[in-house]
């Protein structure tokens, strides 16, 4: 067996002969304690796209450089199925919420059941939540109702929240203002606004999730994004299913295409891959308040 760790610049190579069982166990307790892993910190594996080979392709994370995941729900439905994932792998946490395009099956029960859902100890945000003006509907009225209920729930329960955001910087911004999420913390995910819009977020002390449009060819608002905003304030996500990197664009997206990313943001930010990945795992625990 052939351990490869890496200790920030240090590498070293172990190898054990087949009698080292149990040696082999707290080198990779070690190896998994100390080396930096990539943290997906928002993915959909709850979705049905992955009920052919979920197992598989979740037994292969580690092996691929991928530590912790949080599974996202978007739903009522899909938030109860983050927790149960969370609850079957170790290395998975959930978040509940409601995304704004589904905000029209939300009634008082939904944020009672949310409440419930969250004081689950995998639980480690509230969302998505937030506003989605691409289409028509829900309106933007219901949107910005369940959006504010979904911010007083986080402020309650004390933890962070995962912002959802699309064709809205306006009345995004607006509320995460009158509603003072600076003292309740979180991340925009999928940032797709200029990197101006990026500031003021990140003056509210808010991270920018970031994933695979950053590799795309026409991603030069990204770009500038990414180069704007301080590392520190950066998060790696995948929004898997959807928005796989090149060169997998419209292919299904899964957190094993991270390094992609990586690639680019090393590219971008001038440093190394090994910095990038250490910094934004260390800026996702830190936001979800997951400890190694
Ligand atoms: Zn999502």
């Amino acid at each position: 067996m052939l351990y490869l760790c890496g200790f920030h610049e240090i590498f070293f190579v172990i190898k054990l002969n087949d009698g080292g069982c149990f040696l082999e166990k707290i080198l990779t307790f070690l190896v998994l304690r100390f080396k930096n892993m990539i943290f997906d910190t928002h993915a959909h594996y709850d979705d049905e796209q992955f009920d052919i080979d979920r197992e598989e392709l979740l037994a292969a994370m580690k092996d691929g450089g991928i530590g912790n995941i949080v599974d996202v729900g978007a739903s009522m439905a899909s938030s109860e199925r983050a927790l149960e994932l969370a609850h079957k792998y170790d290395f998975i946490y959930a978040a509940v919420g409601v995304h704004p395009s589904e905000v029209e099956e939300m009634d008082d029960s939904s944020i009672e059941r949310l409440r419930e859902l969250s004081k689950d100890e995998k639980c480690v945000a509230i969302g998505e939540i937030g506003l989605d003006y691409h289409w028509p509907d829900p309106s933007p009225e219901l949107q910005k109702i369940w959006f504010k209920r979904q911010i007083q729930l986080a402020r309650e329960t004390g933890l962070p929240i995962i912002i959802h955001s699309r064709d809205a910087a306006q009345d995004t911004l607006e509320i995460m203002k009158s509603e003072h999420v600076e003292d309740i913390g979180g991340v925009v995910h999928c940032f797709s606004y200029s990197a101006e819009v990026a500031a003021e977020c990140v003056k509210m002390g808010f991270y920018i999730g970031i994933g695979g449009v950053l590799t795309f060819k026409n991603a030069r608002k990204m770009v500038e994004v990414a180069e704007k905003t301080p590392i520190e304030k950066i998060i790696l996500e995948t929004d898997c299913p959807y928005l796989a990197p090149e060169p997998y664009r419209g292919k299904r997206n899964n957190s094993l295409y991270l390094p992609n990313v990586v690639r680019k943001m090393a590219e971008v930010k001038n440093m190394s891959e090994e910095d990038v990945i250490r910094i934004t795992e260390e800026n996702a625990r830190k936001m979800y308040g997951i400890s190694r």
